[in-house]
């Protein structure tokens, strides 16, 4: 029963260690998808940082006038165009105009979307959106970057966003504005498709293979170590020759029936049980016929007893030992006459048994009623004891109670 329960308790304990090492590494998982997609976000942004630096150093490039590339009207600067000749005029790009250009062929190509924006924009399109916006007022409080899963449809991107601070070459531009330097002028905002692609099912696939093996294991070992458990258990308690209760199993009943007769003030009776002359039985015909003899007479006694509550056990070599709850003396004389007539109707010869030349029991039968003031039950085992001597005193198989010994009570 213990080690049942322990099972359930290392099955319950494993199968929890599983699931919360499941969610653990499936929370894992998730973080990491997560920093790969803000160091990804992160470099993108960093990438554009460096490439507006490399502009701002410059003062703004000047480029060929194209029909993509019209000169930047937010750009207020002498010589924004230069007429090179009759095919050819130069315009020049900012920082902020090459971001913008950027971000077109990020799009187009590669789905990638740069946004530049601010909460005081020169350019209407680079207002913020109500996202970038709250990201541009947490920047001035001074968080350094932020990044957040977005879903459209079915699509799942990363947003990534960090301040722009104001450099000395940005001030060609922005100082009007009154930015000095160091100051969070806006931001930029990197969105890049990004699907977490976290393996669920091969994760779940191995713990449930995991999992099962370990508790296949611990189930296997459970019912083993329980069954030897129960072996050993009956080992204990059962006479291997017999397969009988043996007298160890006899101690923990009498104590626990005696006590319970004594609560309950019920009677209590004891049969001991001693097999007649049975040293000339196996010096007759061999001690492995003795050991079938002593099988024998075990299953004559235990199926002469009717009542559920009786119960029968070998306590010593050839004596046996029958306990008899709720039952006066007079009834306990009665199952003993019924048990030493049944073994000698059983017909077990015994050439060199005097009183029948078949196998006989000698009974001595006490009975707790019978006994003023008994306190232990070893006084009762005693009384049945000397019970028994007498009948074998008496000539052997026969029944004698101690009621009817002298010198009792
Ligand atoms: P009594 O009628 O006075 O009881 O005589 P007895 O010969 O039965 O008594 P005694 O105590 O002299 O002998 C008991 C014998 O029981 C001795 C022993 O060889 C035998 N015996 C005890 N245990 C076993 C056993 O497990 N197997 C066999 N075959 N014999 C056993
Ligand atoms: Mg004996
Ligand atoms: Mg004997």
């Amino acid at each position: 029963m213990k080690i049942k329960r322990i099972t359930l308790l290392l099955s319950f304990m494993w199968t929890m260690i599983i699931v919360i090492s499941f969610f653990w590494n499936y929370r894992q998982l998730i973080q990491e998808q997560e920093r790969i997609a803000l160091e990804t976000g992160r470099s993108f942004f960093n990438q554009m940082i460096i490439t507006r630096l490399w502009n701002a150093r410059h003062g703004g490039v000047y480029v060929p006038v194209t029909e993509k590339t019209l000169p930047n009207p937010y750009l207020d600067v002498a010589m924004r165009e230069i007429d090179v000749n009759d095919n050819l005029t130069l315009t020049k790009v900012n920082p902020a105009f090459m971001t913008r250009q950027i971000s077109e062929i990020g799009i187009e190509e590669k789905d990638i979307q740069f946004h530049m924006t601010s909460l005081k924009p020169i350019r209407p399109q680079n207002k913020a959106t109500k996202r970038e916006e709250v990201f541009l007022k947490d920047f001035e409080k001074g968080v350094k970057e932020a990044g957040i899963f977005t879903k459209q449809g079915s699509i799942t991107s990363f947003f990534y966003m960090a301040p722009l601070k104001t450099k000395k070459s940005c001030l060609t531009c922005h100082a009007k504005q009154g930015y000095k330097v160091g100051d969070v002028r806006g931001g930029i905002s990197v969105t890049l498709p990004f699907a977490m692609e976290i393996p669920v099912l091969s994760l779940l696939l191995a713990y449930l293979v995991i999992g099962g093996a370990g508790l296949c294991v611990i189930i296997i070992l459970g019912v083993k170590l329980n069954r030897a458990y129960e072996i050993i258990k009956r080992q204990s308690l059962f006479d291997t020759l017999t397969e009988i209760p043996n007298r160890r199993s006899f101690s923990e009943t009498i104590a626990r029936e005696f006590s319970r007769s004594q609560r309950n003030q019920n009677p209590l009776s004891i049969i001991m049980c001693d097999i007649d002359n049975f040293k000339a039985y196996n010096d007759t015909y061999g001690h492995s016929n003795g050991d079938i003899c002593l099988n024998k007479v075990a299953q004559g006694i235990k199926n002469s007893l009717k009542r559920p509550g009786d119960f029968c056990a070998r306590y010593g070599g050839e004596e046996f030992i029958v306990i008899l709850p709720d039952t006066v003396s007079d009834g306990a004389i009665h199952v003993a006459e019924r048990i030493r007539l049944h073994i000698e109707e059983m017909g077990i010869t015994h050439e060199k048994s005097l009183p029948a030349r078949v196998v006989t029991l000698s009974l001595g039968v006490a009975t707790s009623e019978d006994t003023i003031g008994l306190v232990f039950h070893e006084k009762l085992i005693q009384y049945a004891d000397t019970a028994l001597y007498k009948a074998k005193d008496q000539g052997r198989n026969q029944v004698q109670s101690s009621s009817e010994v002298a010198g009792f009570s």
